[in-house]
C-alpha cells in the first residue's frame, strides 16, 4: 500500500507491506529496501471489470508467497547492481 504526499506528482510518503503491515523505510521518498509491487487492471472478462488492484509486499512476505506457487517463479540474474 502506497501513500503519497502529493497524489498527482506521486511523491511517496509511505509504503506498507499489505500482508504483514510492516512499514518500509523511505529516505527522500525512496524505499531503503526492496519491495514487490503488484498491480492488476481487471477488464471485461473478469468480475472486477474496470477495477485496478495494487499491493506491496516486503521481501519476507514475497518469499513466503512464492513458496505457495505450484510453479516456481522464473529467476534471471541481472548485472545491474544499484
Ligand atoms: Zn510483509
Amino acid at each position: 500500500m502506497r501513500k503519497y504526499v502529493n497524489q498527482k506528482e506521486k511523491n511517496l510518503q509511505k509504503i506498507v507491506c499489505n500482508k504483514c503491515g510492516k512499514e518500509i523505510i523511505l529516505e527522500n521518498g525512496i524505499a531503503k529496501e526492496e519491495v514487490f509491487h503488484g498491480e492488476a487492471r481487471w477488464g471485461y472478462f473478469s468480475e472486477k471489470d474496470g477495477e485496478i488492484h495494487s499491493f506491496d509486499l516486503c521481501e519476507e512476505c514475497y518469499d513466503q508467497w512464492i513458496k505457495t506457487f505450484a510453479v516456481g517463479v522464473t529467476v534471471e540474474n541481472t548485472n545491474e547492481l544499484i
